[in-house]
C-alpha cells in the first residue's frame, strides 16, 4: 500500500487527457496536408471542449497535458479548462525526446516550464513525454525542475513508483540501479490509453478498435487493482481528437458513470493523488 487515499477507496483513478490539437501532426511534419491537420483543429474545438463539459458535469477534477502551442492555440479553453482541473506539460510543440542531449532537453523543458508560468501563473507540477520516448536525462531533469510527477515509463502498473536511477547498464555485467530519484511515477502503457487502439492511419497504426473491448481492458484494469493489490492507482490517458468522436465518447460517458457509481474509486487529479503518496513499502 503506497497511497492513503479517502476513506473506503481502493483505488485511484486518474482521468488524463493529452491534449496535443495541432502539436502532434506539426511534429509529425503533416503541416502540408490540410485534412490531417483539421483533425488537431477538432481537438481544440470540438472534441476538447465536449470533453470538459462531460468533465465538469460529472464534478470530477482530472488532468490536462497540453504542449506550448496548444494552449497558444486555445488561450481561452486552456485557462477555461485550468480553472477546474490540472494542466501538465506535454512538449513545446510535441518533440520526441528520442537522442536529445541533456542541454537540448534541459532547454526544451525550460522553455516549457517558462511559458506555462506566463499563461497559468503556478510553476508545473506534473509532465508526460509526448509521443513516447525519454532519455537517460529525462528524470534527471524533472527532480532538477521540481516535478512532483511524471506519467511517461511503464516500469509499474497499479501502484505509482519513485524510478531507480541507472549507475551501469552493461551486456554482460547486467544493470546496476541505485537511489531513487525524488519524482513520482505514474505508469502508462498503450493498454490504458486510446489512440494506438482506436485511431487509424494509413500505412501506420490500424486502430479501429471496438470501444466496448477498450471499456472492458480499463475496468478489468481497475477491478484488478480494487481488488488485489489496494492502495494504488491507474492513469488512464485519452485524446480528445480521438475519444471525442461520438461512438467512443459514448463508451466513456459509460466508463466514467460506472466508476463513479463505485464507493471503492476514487476519481481525482494526478496531483491530488500524488499528495496521499506515503513512500516505497520496500
Ligand atoms: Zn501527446
Amino acid at each position: 500500500m503506497t497511497l492513503r487515499l479517502p476513506d473506503g477507496a481502493a483505488v485511484a483513478v486518474a482521468i488524463t487527457v493529452d491534449f496535443d490539437g495541432e502539436s502532434l501532426w506539426l511534429a509529425k511534419g503533416r503541416e502540408q496536408d490540410e485534412t490531417t491537420m483539421s483533425k488537431g483543429r477538432y481537438c481544440g474545438e470540438v472534441a476538447a471542449p465536449r470533453l470538459l463539459a462531460l468533465f465538469n458535469r460529472l464534478g470530477i477534477s482530472t488532468s490536462w497535458g497540453m504542449p506550448v502551442h496548444t494552449y497558444r492555440t486555445w488561450p481561452e479553453l486552456a485557462l477555461r479548462i485550468a480553472r477546474d482541473h490540472e494542466v501538465f506539460c506535454h512538449g513545446v510543440c510535441h518533440e520526441s525526446l528520442a537522442g536529445l542531449s541533456l542541454e537540448a532537453e534541459r532547454d526544451l523543458l525550460r522553455r516549457q516550464v517558462d511559458a506555462y508560468e506566463g499563461m497559468f501563473g503556478s510553476r508545473p507540477k506534473g509532465y508526460r513525454a509526448p509521443g513516447g520516448p525519454t532519455t537517460p536525462h529525462t528524470l534527471d531533469l524533472l527532480d532538477e525542475f521540481g516535478f512532483e510527477w511524471d506519467s511517461s515509463l511503464a516500469g509499474g502498473d497499479v501502484h505509482p513508483y519513485r524510478p531507480r536511477r541507472v549507475l551501469e547498464r552493461h551486456p554482460e555485467r547486467g544493470t546496476r540501479y541505485g537511489a531513487r530519484h525524488d519524482v513520482l511515477e505514474f505508469s502508462t502503457t498503450v493498454d490504458q490509453e486510446d489512440w494506438f487502439s482506436f485511431e487509424f492511419e494509413f500505412g501506420g497504426n490500424p486502430g479501429m478498435a471496438d470501444p466496448d473491448l477498450v471499456l472492458k481492458r480499463w475496468q478489468s484494469m481497475i477491478d484488478w487493482a480494487a481488488r488485489e493489490e489496494p492502495g494504488g492507482a491507474v492513469a488512464i490517458t485519452l485524446h480528445p481528437q480521438s475519444i471525442g468522436r461520438p461512438h467512443r465518447f459514448e463508451m466513456l460517458e459509460r466508463f466514467l458513470g460506472a466508476m463513479q457509481a463505485r464507493s471503492d474509486i476514487w476519481i481525482a487529479s494526478m496531483t491530488q493523488i500524488a499528495a496521499t503518496w506515503q513512500g516505497e513499502t520496500e
